[in-house]
């Protein structure tokens, strides 16, 4: 396939990266990172787009997600495909999906779940938005860059989904943390917290796949002096981003407003920004003394 990729960042480069090296034909646009291998490089998001059959774009937000959708939409070709695997506001994929139906093109949201590590081993999971047909056009390139693709129904569907998850990722991080802070307070051996919780009614993906205290389970950014992983600011944005949803749709989400406060006072007023999300426990047991 002749793919257009654009946003070649920490996420974007080695997806594009694993499309070359499968075969596809992959023309690049970023207006700052460097081209990954196997990856041509555009003059502009426009010529990367340029006569591709499914462009792909991985970029910050969803301001200028709509910016580069209204750079390249009038010069691609009619019946192709614009796949956005970034996390934006739902608005946005909305936005893009009709401005994208009106040019008689496809789109999908899909963003993805499984960080850098995932795409650079190509074991992302995708949640995906857009129609069937659109779907299956880039069902082959999911399954080069992923290891999962669920279609979770129409536009704005696929960041339905991604907003959801994460605001459960952003409580469970943050009540894990403070377990191992109190357990901490109470005397008890970390090591056995993490022996009984992984194993009985507290486990989550948090405490099992990303313990947040050093030296316990599989290896994480704990281990790496809390060097991000999911940085402690991506994971506000995405529970603002769960928040805006909510507030829009009528929603009640007590627990997610809490996450998204705590990460707000983190990352703003505290030593979050550039931490991982999990260094919620050095913040919790500083605070406790
Ligand atoms: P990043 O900042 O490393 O990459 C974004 C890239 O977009 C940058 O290289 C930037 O130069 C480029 N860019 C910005 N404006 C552009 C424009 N107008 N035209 C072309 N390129 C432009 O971010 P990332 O970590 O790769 O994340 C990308 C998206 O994936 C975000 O929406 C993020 O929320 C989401 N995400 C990230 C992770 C993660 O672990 N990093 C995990 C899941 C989802």
């Amino acid at each position: 396939m002749k793919i257009g990729f654009i946003g070649l960042g920490n996420m974007g480069a080695p997806m594009a990266a694993n499309l070359a090296a499968a075969g596809h034909q992959v023309a690049g646009f970023d207006t700052a990172a460097p081209m990954p291998d196997g990856v041509t490089p555009a003059e502009t998001a426009a010529s990367a787009a340029d006569g591709a059959d499914v462009v792909i774009t991985m970029l910050p937000n969803g301001k200028i997600l709509r910016s580069v959708a209204d750079q390249i939409i009038p010069g691609m070709r009619s019946g192709a495909v614009l796949c956005d695997c970034s996390t934006v506001d739902v608005d946005s994929a909305r936005a893009v999906a009709e401005q994208a139906d009106a040019a008689g093109l496809g789109a999908l949201d899909a963003p993805v779940s499984g960080g850098i590590g995932g795409a650079q081993a190509g074991t992302l999971t995708f949640m995906v938005g857009g129609s069937d047909d659109a779907f299956a056009t880039v069902q082959p390139l999911f399954e080069i860059m992923g290891q999962k693709a669920v279609h979770c129904g129409a536009a704005g569907a696929g960041q339905a989904a991604k907003i959801c998850n994460n605001m459960i990722l952003g409580v469970t991080m943050i009540a894990t943390c403070e377990a191992f802070a109190l357990a901490d307070k109470l005397g008890l051996d970390r090591q056995k917290m993490f022996d009984v919780v992984s194993t009985s009614s507290g486990y989550s993906w948090s405490m099992n796949a990303y313990c947040p205290a050093p030296g316990i389970g599989p290896k994480s950014p704990a281990d790496n002096d809390y060097q991000p992983g999911f940085a402690a600011e991506l994971m506000l944005k995405d529970l603002n981003l769960a928040q805006d949803a909510a507030s829009s749709a009528g929603a009640e989400t007590p627990m997610g407003l809490q996450a998204r406060d705590m990460y707000e006072q983190f990352v703003e007023r505290e030593d979050g920004r550039g931490r991982d999300f999990s260094a919620m426990l050095p913040r919790f047991t500083q605070r406790n003394g």
